[in-house]
């Protein structure tokens, strides 16, 4: 592992002016390396290099399909250093090798998706009667800054970059100060295809200092932000001081609803994934479980099983895929988690298993079930962001919906049912972006992706996230025959 890691400006590796961050590895607590820290000198420079690179018509005048061949050039450089980047990732964010594999895989998934779609942003012709000749087309806007959680830092910088480069415009990423490493990558990736020098940058810095810095910046024309709501609030807020659209994608408390007709056998998957996968470090998990009463005891059982198969330790041994689960990302991270568990049961809930941090150093947490969660109590309302499954029950369809629906967020939402006609009434019912029917986290980067209420706007993945980087530009000329 190097010691010491470099931001990415204008096509050069450079310190940061403001100084050094210590990158920890959570499975340890050993410090692994060091990063260099941007301030808002340097994410003005990263800035204006992207600007210049824009302004210089280089990816705009490109033919498209020329430019999604980088992009897809991108995928491809992942792809061939994944033993690399799989094992810093690990290092750095704690998820078990495997886990950090198909991270990587799914991040060259989006440079695949996007860049063979750069040729097909078209506009069209309008009809003006004679003598007219309308046209409209998609521009780029120009500099798109984004700015990158800890969770997921090689697949969630993957789906900004890829479709921002897609679609023409240049790129300042702010990487996350926990997990900053392996956003190098995209910088190797960028210089080994040839884009120019400046296209893209990417630079670690305080969330308060570079992030905000970003955010504000008078000459970023649009930004993705993928974190906290209070964050994201202040991001939109700068955002709207320059008047530039952003993407917000801010978590959720997101709830399938179990029929008493439902597979739970099929379920215990859904489980496994939905919660446990990256230690429950995923803004779309799966944290509430609202079950008939009348299954509520058989899906404890089995919810208490899932959780139990799994083994917990450090994610560099954990190589092939299989029943396990790492670290979380940090102390305080876990630590909060804990915090939230025991709140919960002094509220009433009962801990059917896990619940506590294991005996060792590192971020771990036991996987853990909590039954008589009931809708009011602050686990059922807030984000965990942890290996932590809340079991709630309902009587009645309506009830089920009313809970499903009653937190502030709304990113994902699933219902498990044998019946067509309920899971259709459930998936109009349900406030939010994404509903799985039967299966957790179906779907993939051709689907679209984001929030409803607290969890944002904008949408992310899937062709929909293509119009995010891009705006209409209506052309009408005035014929003379
Ligand atoms: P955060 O929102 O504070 O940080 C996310 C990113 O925003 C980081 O790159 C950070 O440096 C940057 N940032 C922070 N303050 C900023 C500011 N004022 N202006 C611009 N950028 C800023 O999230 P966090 O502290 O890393 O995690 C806190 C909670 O956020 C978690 O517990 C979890 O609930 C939630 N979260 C959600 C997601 C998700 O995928 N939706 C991802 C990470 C965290």
């Amino acid at each position: 592992m190097k010691r010491y890691w470099q931001n990415f400006i204008d096509g050069a590796w450079v310190d940061g002016s403001a100084g050094r961050i210590n990158v920890t590895d959570p499975a340890t607590a050993e410090v692994i390396a060091e990063h260099a820290l941007a301030d808002a000198g340097d994410v003005d420079q990263a800035v204006q290099a992207a600007r210049r690179v824009h302004l210089s018509g280089v990816l705009t005048d490109m033919r498209p399909i020329e430019r999604g061949r980088l992009v897809h050039a991108m995928g491809r450089y992942l792809l061939e250093h994944i033993d690399d980047i799989a094992q810093t990732l690990t290092l750095e964010q704690g998820k078990p090798l495997w886990e950090s594999r198909i991270e990587v895989e799914g991040a060259a998934l989006y440079f695949e998706y996007y860049g063979n779609q750069a040729s097909t942003v078209e506009g069209r012709s309008i009809p003006l009667g004679k003598g007219y000749f309308d046209w409209t087309e998609y521009e780029p806007f120009g500099v798109s800054a984004q700015i990158i959680p800890w969770n997921y830092p090689v697949e969630m910088t993957a789906r900004s970059l890829s479709a921002a480069l897609a679609t023409g415009n240049t790129c300042v990423i702010k990487s996350p100060e926990m997990t900053p490493l392996t956003n190098a990558w995209f910088a190797q990736a960028a210089q080994a295809v040839g884009l120019p020098d400046g296209a893209v940058n990417v630079l670690c810095g305080l969330g308060h200092e570079a992030g905000a810095a970003l955010a504000a910046h008078r000459h970023v024309n649009q930004i993705v932000f993928t974190g906290s709501v209070p964050t994201g609030i202040a991001i939109a807020t700068a955002a709207a001081g320059n008047v530039v659209p952003c993407v917000l994608e801010l978590g959720g408390k997101s709830a399938a609803i179990v029929h008493d007709d439902a597979d739970l056998e099929a379920f215990e998957n859904d489980i496994r994934w939905g919660i446990y996968f990256n230690a429950g470090q995923v803004c779309s998990a799966m944290s509430r479980v609202i079950v008939h009463e009348s299954r509520e005891s058989e899906l404890l059982e089995r919810a208490e099983k899932i959780a139990k198969s799994l083994s917990v330790g450090p994610g560099i041994e954990r190589t092939e895929f299989g029943a396990n689960m790492g670290a979380m990302v940090s102390d305080a991270q876990r630590d909060r988690a804990a915090g939230m568990i025991a709140r919960a049961e002094e509220q009433g809930a009962k801990v059917v298993t896990g619940g506590r941090k294991l005996n060792r150093p590192g971020a771990f947490l036991e996987p853990t079930v909590l039954a008589n969660v009931t809708p009011d109590m602050k686990i059922a309302q807030q984000e965990v962001f942890g290996p932590v499954l809340s079991v709630l029950s309902f009587r009645d369809e309506a009830e089920a919906i009313e809970i499903a629906n009653g937190t502030d967020y709304g990113l994902v939402g699933g219902v498990f049912t044998a019946d067509l006609d309920r899971a259709t009434r459930a998936a109009r019912q349900i406030r939010a972006g994404q509903v799985f029917v039967n299966e957790w986290y179906a779907g993939g980067v051709e689907t679209p992706f984001g929030g409803y209420g607290k969890s944002g706007y904008g949408r992310e993945k899937g062709r929909e996230a293509l119009w995010n980087y891009v705006q209409t530009k209506n052309v009408a000329v005035r014929l003379k025959g």
